[in-house]
Order: C-alpha cells, then sequence, then structure tokens
C-alpha cells in the first residue's frame, strides 16, 4: 500500500538526487537509488519494465521490496519518470530501432491537439454569433 509519507519521502529521494535515471534497454527503464546510514554505500538498481498492455512492473534490489510490493526507490523513479518524461508505452522491438516513428507519433498527437482546438474555436465563435 501505498502511504503519503512514503510519497513524502519519495520526493525527497529526487529532491536530493538520491535516486536517477540510468539508461533504458528495450521496454525497460533502469534507476540507481543510493542507500542511506549503514547502508549509504550501497546502489540499489529500480527497474521499471513496460508490459504489452501499458502496465510497468516494478523491481527494486532494496531490502524492504523483498517483502513489499512498493518501496520509496520504486515511487522516487515514477516521479522521475513524469518529470523526465520517459517513456511510458510499450514498443514492438522492431519500432524500436526505427526512432522515427517516435516524431511521427508527437506530430500525429500536435495534429489533433490542433483540430480539436480549431473546432473549439469555431464553436466558441458561434455561441458569439448567436449572442448577438
Ligand atoms: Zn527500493
Amino acid at each position: 500500500m501505498i502511504t503519503e509519507a512514503m510519497i513524502t519521502r519519495a520526493q525527497a529521494l529526487v529532491d536530493k538526487n538520491e535516486v536517477e535515471y540510468h539508461h533504458t534497454d528495450g521496454n525497460a527503464h533502469i534507476f540507481i537509488g543510493k542507500g542511506h546510514n549503514v547502508s549509504k554505500d550501497k546502489e540499489y538498481e529500480i527497474k521499471a519494465e513496460i508490459q504489452q498492455d501499458n502496465k510497468i512492473d516494478w523491481y527494486c534490489d532494496c531490502h524492504h521490496a523483498q517483502f513489499n510490493d512498493e518501496c520509496k526507490h520504486m515511487l522516487a523513479c515514477q516521479i522521475l519518470m513524469n518529470t523526465m518524461k520517459l517513456r511510458d508505452e510499450y514498443k514492438g522491438l522492431s519500432s524500436d530501432i526505427d526512432k522515427h516513428n517516435d516524431d511521427e507519433a508527437v506530430e500525429d498527437r500536435e495534429d489533433r491537439e490542433f483540430v480539436k482546438n480549431k473546432v473549439i474555436g469555431m464553436r466558441a465563435f458561434k455561441i458569439e454569433s448567436d449572442d448577438d
């Protein structure tokens, strides 16, 4: 269970740069977390593995995560994923290589956003003229 206290601690890890993004391997983002106190020289590997249904499976090799489904490192990395805008959608291996697909997808989203705004703009115009 994720508690408010865990989120606060996770945010603190991010703020103090005690978790950092390392690299992406296929559909897995790898992060490194630093230990505290007695384990301060230890590094944890945190892994976010994107599943085909775009759900993310989290792994962490800290002590806490061995007995729980979540740990503060996973939460901290989720915050990092959001702030760094890391990919959170599953990609087939073939399209992984073709980076051009990525750019097209972004353009497509922007186009749709533009069309949406245009439609909203037209509707606003219509409402205005109805008032006259
Ligand atoms: Zn952990």
